[in-house]
């Protein structure tokens, strides 16, 4: 599964639901959609923070 937001800064698949990323992101910008992780674009900073952790490359750059 591909889950791509308007600006197509990150893409996620592959989430386990393992939590890591909720737990880092200092800006609060993950949230679960039907359990599913999704990204709130006009929150999210872009630091990098839960692509880095993710165990799963769950999250990843486009660019
Ligand atoms: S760190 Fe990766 S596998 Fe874990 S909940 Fe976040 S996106 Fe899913
Ligand atoms: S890139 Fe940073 S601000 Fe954006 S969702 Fe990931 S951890 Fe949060």
């Amino acid at each position: 599964m591909v889950y791509m937001e308007k600006d197509g800064y990150v893409v996620v698949h592959g989430c386990r639901k393992c939590n890591k990323c909720d737990t880092i992101c200092p800006e609060g910008a993950l949230c679960r959609v039907d359990g599913v992780v999704r990204i709130d674009y006009d929150t999210c900073t872009r630091c990098g923070r839960c692509i880095e952790i993710c165990p799963n490359k769950a999250l990843i750059y486009l660019e």
